[in-house]
């Protein structure tokens, strides 16, 4: 049974296959695979047809096998206040069988169940569900199964990304406006739980701190003002509403409403752009490419859709604004439901099916890829240990096969650099990716020359597994810092020992090319006096100050300093190494470096903040990287903290960058003896000799960058958020009033898991992230 399954998963993995690949990919005998393949075959388990033709390739065409009409399906299950939701569908996502009951007992949910099992035919691989409040009992005792229970809020996400209007999208903030406002967030193409399972709070993100309590225990928060009963309530004030007995506004009498009644009109409005104020956050600081709107209040073009369009064109960085869609979801009720079923399909390899049998039959769930499950009990919302990958078309030149493949090989080198040599059994469980896809990648990670195998750890009873680790190869890595001050080179060694390192003092001026240039010619010296040069396995990458396209690895062309609008960084450092370049932005290298050799090692949720007056940021998820859409993530420097507030680099008011910058401080200059013009290190000088005036200043800073990201600290979930940057080197000042300011703003959920620790690496850790990000 278990080579069976097996087969079956690997078939169900590549969509389409020959008995030969098949046996490749599972390590399985000839004699074996064709045996059971005829088993599965006559159960009608799989089916067999004529290869596509590719490229006029002469010989006899070959049988590829794809899973066939008893393959089974999954289960989906929604239990709202509007009852309980229940679906099948087959491999290829088709839905088969759905039922709606407005009862919402768990004895409903089962029957439901049956009926669409019945209906639907065949072995159910996967059951999810969503709940919107708690169960009375456990469901998977009680449904004698095991279930995967995810968020309301996250299945809706995936059903609009499976089924909907967020289809092929890997970077997407769901936003459910109802009694409460939720948000499932998708990032680079992974479902982010945070920590704590309590990411996508959007709802307790504070508003006002005087405001109105909210059943969080905190006051102000946007569902008190933006929710749709908290929206239902203001309507109804000017018509008498709030008079005992009279009956409610529905929300589709206010929609209607708002159509010809300016005051209806306003506060739908008004509403809209409280959410459209965080939207700009969240899209400043997690840059999703698709902001999709969902709830009853919620029409396309509506009031509260054009405020929220409106208010992200004001407070969103240009750049970001234009390139994030922000739409309306699609499949109403459905969502949850259609997200339930998509889960399943990612759940168990079973869901691939056949990519090209999935885009004939329906269906945007041919981009379905495996979810492993997680480790967690099923009722639980916390995430699962290992990220899941989810297949995402972000540029037209990579396509959804190669985009999962990635990251699940990123997934895989990531447990190997985790837990050393382990058994490839182990890295199975470990990892929770079917087993011919690890068979599969680990054999490509040896090839290249990033794994090895190696003697096993221990000795174990029963057939050994085979043990790998990361290859300790002879090849350098090397990270580039290009910084305000300077050049920081960093050269380590296969395995990520550093070796040595140079700085090289310099400025950044009108033209960037000059410096590019010199940077690499600078790197080329340093090799060079240490006996190295580069070679075809010498890799380099480049941390500069500023939002880097994650795909192009260009700037934008509106970018805040102007010398690099529109400009490609690497292409000019590439020509001088001879050797090709990855270029990442200064923030996200260093949250990875913090992450993986800093203050958050261990962590898996990690919020880098910068603190120095071009304050950054970088955001591990699942101990990934998330660039943002188009690289913008983490851009806290331009968060709006004062509407009119001094002007700022990129061209607007009131942004947090200015009010760190040395010129902000100027009065505080005065107190050192001589002059000049007020900069940093003077400031730093003065703080580290102990004047109070100036580290209360720090303390300031701190607080109010903690103020600002607020909001993306609540909606992330982070576990560590780790503070660095100039402004820490002094002291712990900055890092005490991040830590004050996040511990008091942020909702209770996300503030009760969280940690604010100061950066361990200094001025490396953007070189250093540059070297993890070559891993
Ligand atoms: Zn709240
Ligand atoms: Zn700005």
């Amino acid at each position: 049974m278990v080579r069976r399954d097996l087969l079956l998963a690997a078939v169900r993995e590549a969509g389409r296959i020959s008995r030969a690949e098949l046996g490749r990919r599972t390590g399985m005998a000839r004699m074996t695979v064709t045996g059971l393949v005829t088993e599965l075959l006559a159960a009608g388990l799989l089916a067999e047809q004529e290869a596509a033709a590719d490229g006029g390739r002469a010989g006899r065409p070959a049988r590829s096998l794809t899973l066939g009409p008893a393959a089974g399906g999954v289960v989906g299950a929604l239990v709202t206040t509007d009852g309980v939701r229940v679906a099948a569908a087959d491999l290829t996502g088709a839905v088969r069988a759905e039922r709606h009951d407005p009862d919402t007992g768990l004895d409903t949910l089962a029957a439901l169940i049956a009926e669409c099992e019945a209906e639907a035919g065949g072995r159910t691989w996967a059951t999810v569900a969503g709940f919107a409040t708690a169960p009375t009992a456990d469901p998977q005792q009680y449904l004698g199964r095991r279930i995967i229970v995810r968020t309301v809020a996250e299945l809706s996400l995936l059903g609009e990304v499976g089924y909907g209007v967020a289809t092929g999208q890997s970077d997407v903030c769901y936003l459910r406006i109802g009694t409460g406002i939720d948000c499932g967030l998708l990032l680079g193409g992974v479902l982010h739980h945070g920590a704590t399972g309590a990411a996508g709070q959007i709802g307790h993100v504070q508003m006002d701190e005087i405001g109105p309590f909210c059943r969080c225990g905190h006051r102000g928060c946007l569902e008190t003002i933006a929710s749709t009963p908290a929206v239902l309530a203001a309507v109804e004030t000017p018509y008498g509403g709030a008079v005992a007995g009279r009956p409610r506004i529905t929300a589709a009498r206010a929609v209607a409403l708002a159509r010809h009644d300016a005051a209806a009109e306003r506060v739908l409005a008004d509403a809209g752009r409280m959410i459209g104020r965080v939207v700009a956050d969240l899209a400043n600081t997690i840059n999703p490419g698709l902001v999709v709107l969902d709830g009853p209040l919620v029409e396309p073009d509506g009031p509260i859709v054009t405020a929220v369009r409106e208010t992200v064109q004001r407070y969103a960085q240009p750049e970001v604004a234009a390139s994030t869609g922000i739409l309306v979801g699609t499949l109403g009720s459905r969502a949850g439901l259609l997200g339930a079923l998509f889960a399943g399909l990612r759940a168990t390899p079973a869901g691939r099916g056949s990519r090209t049998l999935a885009r004939s039959v329906v269906s945007p769930v041919s981009l379905a890829s495996p979810e492993p499950a997680p480790s967690a009990p099923a009722t639980s919302v916390a995430a699962p240990m290992v990220a899941a990958p989810m297949v995402a078309v972000p540029v037209v030149t990579v396509s959804p096969g190669e985009r999962e493949r990635a990251v699940r090989r990123e997934i895989l080198v990531e447990a190997l650099r985790e837990s050393g040599p382990t058994a490839r059994s182990d890295l199975v469980k470990a990892t929770l990716l079917p087993r011919p896809a690890v068979y599969e990648l680990l054999a490509g990670l040896v090839h290249d020359g990033i794994a090895e195998r190696c003697a096993p750890a221990e000795t174990r009873a029963g057939r050994p597994s085979p043990y790998f680790r990361l290859a300790t190869s002879s090849a350098l890595r090397t990270g580039i810092e290009i910084g305000g001050s300077g050049v920081r080179v960093i050269v380590a060694d296969g395995a990520g020992q550093v070796r040595y390192s140079g700085f090289m003092p310099s400025v950044l001026s009108g033209d960037a090319r000059p410096l590019m240039r010199a940077a690499a010619g600078f790197v080329l010296d340093l090799l060079r006096e240490h006996g190295d040069r580069p070679g075809p396995d010498t890799r380099f990458a480049v941390s500069v100050p500023a939002p880097v396209h994650p795909v192009t690895g260009r700037f934008g062309e509106r970018s805040v300093l102007p010398m690099f609008s529109g400009y490609s960084p690497g292409d000019d450092i590439a020509a001088v190494l001879g050797r090709p370049v990855q270029v990442i932005n200064n923030g996200h290298l260093a949250a990875l470096a913090e992450t993986r050799r800093g203050a958050a090692l261990g962590a898996r949720d990690v919020l880098y903040l910068s603190a120095d007056q071009y304050a950054g940021a970088g955001l591990i998820t699942g101990g990934r990287l998330h660039p943002g859409a188009i690289g913008y993530a983490g851009e806290v420097g331009h968060l709006n903290v004062r509407e009119v507030g001094p002007f700022c680099i990129c061209g607007r008011r009131g942004c947090l960058t200015p009010f760190l910058s040395p010129a902000y401080f100027a009065a505080l200059h005065d107190r050192l003896p001589g002059d000049g013009p007020p900069t940093e290190e003077r400031l730093l000088a003065l703080a580290a000799a102990g004047d109070r005036p100036v580290q209360r200043a720090l303390l300031d800073a701190g607080r109010l960058i903690g103020r600002t990201a607020t909001p993306l600290v609540t909606v992330f979930n982070p576990a560590v958020v780790v503070v660095g940057g100039r402004f820490t080197e002094p002291g712990t000042f900055v890092v005490d009033g991040v830590r004050e300011s996040l511990l008091r703003h942020c909702s209770p959920a996300a503030a009760a898991a969280l940690t604010v620790v100061p950066a361990t690496l200094g001025r490396d850790a953007e070189a250093l992230g540059a070297i993890e990000s070559l891993s």
